[in-house]
């Protein structure tokens, strides 16, 4: 009874402070849409996830696109949109992207490179998108990238690919490319620790992988990225450090393991590496959506596999960044982001969907977790002419449309006030995720 009169007493305030929420918007949404979007085209972003860098430079990833992969209608290159991403950033003339046409393009990109050199030419590319800084999500950073508006994540997947590789190689002709990949980065770090060949025993390469992460972090990196769903499933088995040990010890000198084995050694390595994110403060991205590729498999990446490891008290002082929001499984994701060390990412969300599409992603997560996502483009230089700097202006502007839209609707709804909105809007594209790097970022 006494909970009833509560009930009544509560119902009766909120009337008094605007009423119910409701489940349309009214005729004024359009309005208020074209007053927020000035607004948040003015806050400068903070892209939480990006792969700037110049189509011929090999460094950008430490994978490669897979042969001959379908891609999803507006990533495709006959996008009109991408003729309006040229336009504005580089007065682009045509409205397609025609080889003849392109040319133009190519032309114009290469003058301004030759008159900005060194780092000036991608600082005013961010300038224009009015990104004040990028996350450089890359296998080595370039000495073309600003560091004061350019931070590197490096890729820890490879010191989970040790040993011979052939039975992975041949699994089919993705991991054709990407497996070979991830021994060039694992030969890379052993070139930088001056490491000739693998330590001989196990305790000696947990050591040596702790030395290349503390060196990135004392050459610039910020947090360190994992991609594994490209390369196995991501169910992650808890293997004491005994068991790995022992696999490492037997392979280290040649010889294939089973899979089995192969995967428990490989989950005793993702772990090390996830505990010692936390001890270095290096957040943990992972890759955690659909990928690119035909074989790439949703239902073995589920971005729901990760539970027991986001949850897992042992792991409570690491950061994690789930890469990509867990596409297309948002709406399980955003449930993920209610553990208080994991934050969710938008990247390619907004390039896989239309903007009328990722508004929905956006409000859905507004509505649940909003001091939990984080803004990020997904750039990526695919070729010579639809290069980062397109998918940039791409990702940005969706973004801001897109969130522009979905707090139309909230504040049209009855949800949140104009003034809360906007609070939300700066720490969706920049606050929240500055946060995370205690003042390494900006
Ligand atoms: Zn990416």
């Amino acid at each position: 009874m006494r909970q009833v009169i509560r009930v009544g007493i509560l119902i009766g305030v909120s009337s008094l402070c605007g009423a119910q929420a409701r489940p349309l918007p009214g005729p004024d949404v359009e309005q208020i849409y074209q007053r927020l979007l000035p607004q948040i085209e003015k806050i400068a972003a903070f892209d939480h996830h990006a792969h700037p860098g110049f189509a011929d430079d090999p460094d950008v990833d430490a994978m490669a696109a897979p042969p001959n992969a379908s891609a999803p209608l507006r990533t495709r290159e006959d996008n009109a949109e991408l003729a309006a991403a040229a336009k504005a950033l580089f007065g682009y003339p045509y409205n397609d992207l025609s080889s003849e046409h392109a040319q133009w393009l190519l032309d114009k990109k290469n003058e301004l490179k030759k008159h900005l050199a060194g780092t000036v030419y991608f600082d005013s590319i961010l300038d224009k998108v009015n990104i004040e800084m990028s996350v450089a999500n890359r296998a080595m950073m370039a000495d073309y990238l600003d560091p004061k508006r350019f931070a590197w994540v490096f890729f820890a997947d490879s010191f989970m690919w040790p040993f011979n590789n052939e039975r992975e190689t041949g699994r089919n002709p993705d991991e054709g490319v990407f497996i070979p990949l991830q021994e060039k980065m694992l030969g890379r770090w052993m070139q930088q620790e001056n490491v000739s060949k693998l330590p001989a025993t196990f305790d000696e390469y947990l050591k040596f992988i702790t030395r290349v992460l503390e060196d990135n972090s004392k050459r610039g990196g910020i947090a360190m990225k994992f991609e594994v769903a490209y390369f196995r499933p991501t169910t992650f088995t808890d293997p004491p450090r005994a068991e790995a040990a022992d696999i490492y010890q037997r392979y280290v000198v040649g010889g294939i393991p089973t899979e089995r084995e192969y995967r428990s050694f490989q989950d005793f390595i993702f772990r090390y590496l996830v505990q010692e994110g936390g001890r270095l403060h290096l957040p943990v991205h992972i890759h955690s959506a659909v990928g690119i590729g035909d074989y790439f498999s949703l239902s073995e990446s589920n971005i729901m596999h990760l539970e027991s490891v986001l949850r897992d008290p042992r792991y409570g002082s690491t950061t994690f960044v789930m890469i990509h929001g867990g596409y297309p499984l948002e709406r399980e994701a955003i449930w993920l982001a209610a553990i208080k060390n994991v934050y969710l990412d938008s990247s390619f969300g907004e390039l896989a969907q239309y903007p009328s599409a990722f508004k929905n992603t956006l409000k859905m997560w507004l509505e649940t977790f909003p001091d939990k996502i984080t803004f990020g483009t997904d750039c990526f230089p695919y070729n010579q002419v639809l290069g980062t700097e397109e998918t940039y202006w791409l990702g940005v502007e969706s973004s801001r449309t897109a969130l522009a839209a979905a707090l139309a609707e909230m504040i049209s709804e009855g949800e949140i006030t104009e003034a809360r909105a906007l609070g939300l809007a700066h720490a969706y594209l920049h606050d929240t995720a500055v946060k995370l790097y205690e003042g390494r970022v900006h």
